[in-house]
């Protein structure tokens, strides 16, 4: 198939060709069973066994301890940003949080909702371009837990060594799944929406530590319980199917294509080349962010002036690279370069900017 583009978007976004084309081939008449995924029970045999399959792959790729219980819940991050302080804070800890951009706010402003919250690191304060360093965090006395966003996917900066904190930590890791190990024991809760790294949009996978369930808060109505989406291995509802079926699809080729030391590895090497061109445009294009906290999933450039910007997101789009805006909270170019991206296409990418800066001199 010839005719695709090279999609930079932050997500939804670029998912491996290989898994859209098995998906096709499977659609309309799912394993002889003279129907689709979709217009099946949940409870019956195939689904039964997609869901299992899909766990099971999520705990080998993501090597992900048995002591933690992985749940597949509607809601994409966003919910979680909730359904976390609710569940943790039950017995009137407070909750330390970095704000570390855009996402890290959202997720603060949600918690204050629920819960004694307080800022253990302000990134306002230097325009969110970097994050913190380990010993700028601040944890008071009777802290639950620490919150942080791993990868800024619009700022475009992320977290290079994990927080040394006497709490345990909780991480919304949206847009960094699958680009890197987790240290599991410094976690309680991992969780992210699945529509960057790991599938379709429609939900989010999330990783709670199984010691804490029975001290979650039993006080919510049940698809806000942990304890009770584990207990029910997420099925306490109807399941989003679709999104879980192409997510397994997604893990097996995570899983084929040599797992999270090849994935991390291709993310450094696709990053690298992106970086490189812009610290070596002469200030032609460049990086907003510090230089030890880029993200190796979300590039974010700037060029000169907002015409030659406007220009090249014109001309990038006319010869295949498209969706190289930036959020619009923050404007520039993003390129978000997520596991399935190729590299090819960061290759092109990369050539393209350089014959843009010899075309159109600032
Ligand atoms: N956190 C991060 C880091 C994100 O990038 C996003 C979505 N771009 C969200 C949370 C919100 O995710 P969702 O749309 O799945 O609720």
């Amino acid at each position: 198939m010839n005719n695709r583009v090279h999609n930079f978007s932050a997500g939804p976004c670029t998912l491996p060709l290989e898994v859209l084309e098995e998906a096709r081939e499977e659609f309309v008449n799912y394993q002889e069973s003279g129907m689709s995924l979709i217009e099946m029970s949940h409870r019956g045999k195939h689904f039964d066994s997609v869901h299992s399959n899909a766990i099971q792959l999520a705990r080998e790729v993501f090597e992900v301890p048995d002591d933690f219980s992985i749940l597949f819940l509607q809601g994409g991050a966003t919910l979680q940003f909730s359904m976390i302080p609710m569940n943790l804070l039950a017995d009137s800890k407070k909750a330390a949080y970095v704000d570390s951009g855009s996402w890290g706010s959202a997720a603060i402003a949600d918690a204050r909702i629920y819960g004694d919250v307080y800022i253990a690191w302000d990134g306002n304060e230097c325009g969110y371009s970097r994050m913190p360093s380990l010993g700028e965090i601040h944890i008071k006395a009777n802290t639950r837990y620490l919150h942080i966003t791993s990868n800024e996917t619009i700022g475009g900066i992320r977290f290079v060594e994990w927080p040394d904190v006497n709490v345990p930590l909780v991480s919304d890791m949206s847009s960094d799944y699958m680009s890197r190990r987790i240290p599991w024991q410094l976690f309680d809760v991992v969780y992210g929406g699945v529509q960057k790294n790991l599938g379709p949009a429609g939900m989010a996978v999330i990783f709670v530590r199984q010691s804490i369930l029975s001290k979650c808060n039993k006080s919510l109505g049940r698809y806000l319980r942990y304890d009770l989406q584990s207990e029910k291995n997420s099925m306490l509802n109807t399941p989003p199917v679709f999104p879980i079926y192409l997510l397994g699809k997604v893990l097996r080729w995570m899983k084929l294509g040599g797992g999270i030391e090849a994935m991390e590895r291709a993310a450094e090497e696709k990053a690298a080349l992106l970086y490189y061109a812009i610290d070596n445009s002469s200030d032609y294009f460049r990086s907003p962010v510090s230089v030890n906290c880029r993200s190796v999933m979300n590039v974010v450039f700037r060029l000169p002036t907002s015409d030659l910007e406007n220009l090249f997101l014109q001309e990038a789009n006319a010869a295949g690279f498209v969706n190289l805006k930036g959020h619009r909270s923050v404007g520039g170019c993003r390129a978000s370069i997520y596991n399935a991206m190729p590299r090819s296409s960061v290759e092109l990418l990369v050539d393209f900017m350089k014959s843009f800066q010899l075309s159109n001199p600032a």
